[in-house]
């Protein structure tokens, strides 16, 4: 994605206008300007040669000397010539040596007079220049190193940029290329707006750049949820430690509690009913009759293949299992259901669905006008009724059978109290209330616990919680058969949270984290009958401490501690 293209923070290799620059050597060593053999002047190439003729000289004459046993101390007046010759080159080309060198240097520290110069301009022109930032103008200059104090100078200057509006908060994930560093600027620009301290809201030991463009933008930290486990839940057979994000005190006990009276119990069991996430838009006709035209032909069977066939395409994972739709005038809202692999789903049905409105738009439809691609006959995220009856991502049952005697010394309780206390409170009592989907005592409590830990979408707790809650004597009215039924369970495996690191770590926990290798969507399945388990164990465990009167006595006790 676009944000993700982002540029690099200056190091030692590129330019802060704040600081001096230092060059390499190397930097000037070929330089155009610089003297080389190739600009030696006439004068040295002629003595050059004068040295080489002269060394060439002696050698020839020495050696004939030694061929012929005559003796090397007697010089001839030729050889006299050729000795000076030789010592008069030597001691010119000595100094024609170091003298570029020596230029070479003066080059240099002119060059860095040159290079500080441009920084002291560039600087005024960003004092001149409003929008310009500094950490724009880090882009166009050259190579520098900084030293820890010129980055703090420049971030107290982003910083004040930011605090008095001329830097939009928002950019500096991508002006700086360093997604901690922008936090932390955007956090003191906070506090000096605000006047308000941050202290208490960590930023450290987060990784940033993993939320970048995915789970959450202009960020100044992180808030700190604690994860407790409530467990082993035992479910179909398998044991799972349950993490759960909550500040509410008894919560993670109570879960524990409920689970310890399953396993007790020999475990409780699931079934994945339907899966399948939704999406509506709304589209307008100019009729009523076209809106009604339009729905017979996406509820047609004959229809279903043509209309898959575009939906399908822009996913290995979406497949469309129904369309529903309901008309209100000339509008009408199409319910398309899709199957979403691990995803939870949403982006997913979402291009689908866009990939049929263009293909009833160029063919049959032109007249079709596109008011929303969502038109909340979804829903998403609202109580919702079509919900609550015809499901919404994973829709799940899962029962149990709690003896009598782990009723009365796990659970404090008995049977008869538990049934009486659920048909009068959990089913009698909502429906006086007006419920929608909230058949139960506190569902919603161990959902959005584990929806938080897992990565799940918290806002989607409203549907996802919707679960009725039943209790029957069974066993000749000893032992206990509690349900629940959550019709619309929304969870994912892949994408949104689920990557970031503590909320995969849970994953892992569960042996759900990523796609399923053996069959696409199994992950998500799991982890929404674990969900459905943890209410079950969480709905035992409340409404036996209500029969038993111990509500208040427990949330004295761990929510009221001993702490002034
Ligand atoms: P959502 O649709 O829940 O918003 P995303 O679109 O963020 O989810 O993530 C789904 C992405 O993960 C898609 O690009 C999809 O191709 C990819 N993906 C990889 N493996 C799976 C899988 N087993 N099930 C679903 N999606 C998968």
């Amino acid at each position: 994605m676009e944000l993700k293209q982002i540029q690099i923070r200056p190091t030692s290799t590129s330019t802060s206008i704040s600081s001096p620059v230092k060059h390499k050597k190397s930097d000037y060593s070929f330089s155009e300007n610089t003297p080389n053999s190739n600009a030696l002047p006439l004068l040295l190439y002629l003595t050059n040669a004068v040295f080489f003729a002269a060394v060439y000289f002696l050698l020839v004459s020495w050696r004939d000397k030694i061929r012929h046993s005559k003796p090397l101390h007697v010089v001839s007046s030729s050889e006299m010539a050729a000795l000076l010759a030789f010592a008069a080159s030597f001691v010119y080309l000595l100094g024609g040596f170091f003298n570029p060198l020596q230029e070479q240097q003066e080059l240099e520290s002119q060059e860095d007079e040159e290079e500080k110069q441009k920084i002291t301009n560039l600087k005024k022109k960003l004092e001149n220049d409003q929008h310009v930032t500094p950490a724009a103008a880090i882009k166009s200059t050259d190579p520098i190193i900084m030293s820890e104090d010129e980055d703090e100078d420049e971030d107290e200057e982003i910083v004040n940029g930011v605090a008095e509006g001329r830097i939009p908060s928002y950019s500096l994930e991508s002006k700086l290329g360093d997604c901690k560093r922008a936090a932390a600027i955007r956090r003191k620009a906070l506090e000096r707006i605000t006047g308000k301290s941050l202290d208490g809201l960590p930023l450290e030991s987060f990784d940033y750049e993993s939320i970048l463009g995915q789970c959450c933008e202009m960020p100044v930290g992180y808030v700190q949820i604690p994860v407790g486990i409530a467990g082993p839940l035992l479910l179909d057979g398998e044991e799972y430690s349950v993490p759960m994000a909550t500040t509410e005190g008894c919560l993670v006990a109570s879960t524990n509690r409920g689970c310890k009276a399953i396993y007790a119990s020999g475990g409780a069991t699931s079934v994945v009913f339907k899966d399948g996430m939704t999406r509506a838009p709304v589209v307008r006709f100019s009729t009523a009759k076209r809106a009604a035209q339009l729905k017979l032909f996406l509820e047609d069977p004959l229809s279903f293949e043509t209309i898959a066939a575009a939906f399908n395409k822009s996913s290995r994972f979406a497949r469309l299992q129904t369309i529903k739709c309901a008309i209100a005038g000339k509008n009408l809202y199409m319910r398309f259901t899709c199957s979403t692999g691990d995803a939870m789903g949403m982006n997913m049905v979402s291009k689908g669905v866009q990939n049929v409105l263009d293909f009833l738009q160029t063919t049959d439809f032109p007249d079709m006008d596109i008011i929303g691609i969502s038109g909340n006959f979804c829903s998403d995220k609202k109580p919702a009724a079509v919900n609550w009856i015809e499901g919404r991502g994973k829709s799940v049952v899962c029962e149990a059978i709690i003896k009598e005697d782990v009723v009365n010394k796990v659970l404090k309780t008995d049977v008869a109290s538990l049934v009486e206390l659920n048909m009068l409170k959990n089913l009698t009592g909502s429906a006086m209330a007006g419920a929608l989907g909230g058949f139960n005592a506190h569902a919603a409590n161990i959902v959005s616990a584990v929806f938080i830990a897992t990565g799940q979408d918290p806002a989607q707790n409203i549907e996802s919680s919707h679960c009725i809650t039943m209790m029957e004597a069974v066993n000749e009215g000893k032992d206990l058969h509690i349900s629940v039924t959550m019709p619309s369970i929304e969870v994912g495996t892949v994408g949104g949270g689920t990557q970031l690191a503590s909320q995969a770590a849970c994953l892992n926990l569960l042996g759900v984290k990523g796609a399923s290798k053996e069959v696409p969507g199994a992950n998500s399945r799991r982890l929404a009958t674990v969900v459905a388990g943890a209410v079950l164990a969480g709905e035992l465990s409340l409404m036996s401490a209500i029969a038993a009167g111990q509500l208040v006595k427990s949330h004295m006790k761990y929510n009221r501690s001993n702490k002034p």
